[in-house]
């Protein structure tokens, strides 16, 4: 059985970015819904037992799959942010000689993140994530969808379901996802990346 993730900050913590009314109803009932819908399906199925990520890699399309997956991309999500900084402060080491290798600097990166993100119809995340050998890729999920499928590790993701952010910018999905980048805590994707 899987139980709701405790939040590592305080529910004002991320504003003006995301407000605590926008955070407290995505964990407390979006989050939730999945935590208490998958622990329903669970009983007597082939996935009790087995680890969230596990039951993303090996559930076919349908109610496990899209709860076990939305569970996963909220953990990732909500644990990567910390209190906005002035200007946001981008990540060292490795992971930023990979992202200047790859589209030239930090602000290209952040360019082609938020237009895939703006690009993408629908509900779904946006993510980066490393392959095997250590190279950076974006993709664009649909509905429940985790890099975890397509065998890459998942380091950075923006929710564009518009329970993310239609309490607080409304149809602006752009303006929501540029101002993310004030709240990213470069040391949480640095350390998935390794
Ligand atoms: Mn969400």
């Amino acid at each position: 059985m899987f139980s709701l993730i405790q939040l590592p900050y305080a529910m004002e913590a991320l504003e003006p970015v995301v407000s605590a009314q926008t955070l407290s109803f995505h964990h407390g009932k979006h989050l939730q819904a999945y935590v208490d819908n998958l622990n329903k399906l669970l009983p007597g199925s082939e996935y009790n037992g087995m680890a969230l990520e596990e039951i993303v890699r090996q559930a076919p399309a349908g109610p496990v799959f899209n709860n076990a997956g939305q569970i996963l991309n909220h953990e990732l999500y909500f644990t990567q942010f910390k209190p906005a900084v002035e200007g946001g402060q981008g990540p060292d080491g490795a992971l930023a000689a990979q992202i200047k290798k790859q589209w030239g600097s930090m602000e290209a990166f952040k360019a082609d993140f938020e237009a895939k993100g703006v690009g993408l119809f629908g509900s779904g995340w946006v993510w980066l994530s490393a392959d095997s050998d250590g190279s950076l890729v974006i993709t664009q999920e649909h509905g429940a969808s985790n890099p975890v499928v397509r065998g890459l590790k998942p380091l950075l993701t923006f929710d564009v379901w518009e329970h993310a952010y239609y309490l607080d910018y409304q149809n602006r999905r752009a303006a929501h996802l540029s101002a993310l980048w004030q709240i990213i805590d470069w040391s949480v994707i640095a350390a998935r990346y390794e």
